[in-house]
């Protein structure tokens, strides 16, 4: 795909390491001035190192207060792309209080939070806007020892859809990517072990995970005006899987 973001200001999170990294590194390339928000300040520096018109900004996206004040600080933005999320993987009898919080609090609430701020100034100033929210396969599948996670992925589903049907008046487009897994660290937490890969890997019909840049291709391609028409849809970046 040949796209130019040029004089676009795009905001991804959890650009510190993993998908979110890549998408920035990308983004810039294609021209965009990227903004890069994660929580952990040493892989944001080493994101600058590496391309140094990437503008970073560290905040823990857990706190409310903390982010909404941030965001502000970097308005107007014209895309966002929300990525960041932990896995909190137990049993579900194993789970606690501490772990559906935090989950929840990162994939779903810091979602909801960083979408209504960049989303009211985009409207104040009519600018049309592209949103994508990085779900997974896990939002409608359950998966074992993912219970929680799967849990805030079928809510970033629907906030998705929400806001593709409260914002599309005002031309602002929202849907996601929902990829099965990626040998990120995040994949790595769940997927490393092969006996325990095979598993997952038998449940999808391409026969493999998926690599970072085709999730990386999807997310642009839902930014980009190659989309156009398309707002309140989940794109499966899965090999299969959610049709297996
Ligand atoms: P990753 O490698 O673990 O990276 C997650 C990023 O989110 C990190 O940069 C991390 O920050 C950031 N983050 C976590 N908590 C944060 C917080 N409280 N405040 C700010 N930033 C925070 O994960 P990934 O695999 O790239 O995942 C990216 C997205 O893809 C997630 O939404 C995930 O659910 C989804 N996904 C992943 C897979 C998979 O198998 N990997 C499959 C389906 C969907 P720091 O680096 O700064 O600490």
């Amino acid at each position: 795909m040949d796209i130019s973001f040029a004089s676009k200001r795009i905001l991804v999170t959890g650009a510190g390491q993993g998908i979110g990294r890549e998408l920035a590194l990308r983004l810039s390339k294609c021209h965009g001035t990227v903004i890069a928000l994660s929580k952990t300040k040493e892989h944001l520096e080493t994101l600058k190192k590496e391309d140094p018109k990437i503008q970073i900004i560290t905040v823990d996206i857990s706190d409310w207060d903390a982010t909404r004040k941030a965001i502000k600080g970097v308005l107007p933005i014209h895309m966002l792309v929300n990525n960041a999320a932990v896995a909190c993987l137990h049993p579900f009898l194993e789970l606690t209080q501490e772990h559906f919080d935090l989950t929840m609090n990162v994939n779903v609430k810091a979602m909801f939070n960083i979408s209504q701020v960049v989303a009211a100034e985009m409207i104040r100033l009519k600018y049309p806007g592209s949103i994508v929210n990085v779900s997974s396969q896990a939002s409608t599948t359950a998966i074992k020892d993912h219970a929680v996670y799967c849990t805030s992925k079928g809510a970033v589903d629907m906030l998705t859809k929400s806001m593709a049907l409260e914002l599309g008046p005002h031309k602002i487009r929202v849907n996601s990517v929902n990829p099965t897994v990626v040998m990120t660290a995040m994949g790595k937490l769940g997927w490393e072990n092969p006996a325990k890969a095979k598993t997952m890997l038998d449940r999808i019909p391409l026969g493999r995970f998926a690599e970072v840049n085709e999730v990386i291709d999807a997310i642009i391609f839902l930014l980009s005006d190659h989309s156009s028409m398309t707002t309140g849809a989940m794109l499966p970046v899965d090999g299969g899987f959610l049709a297996a």
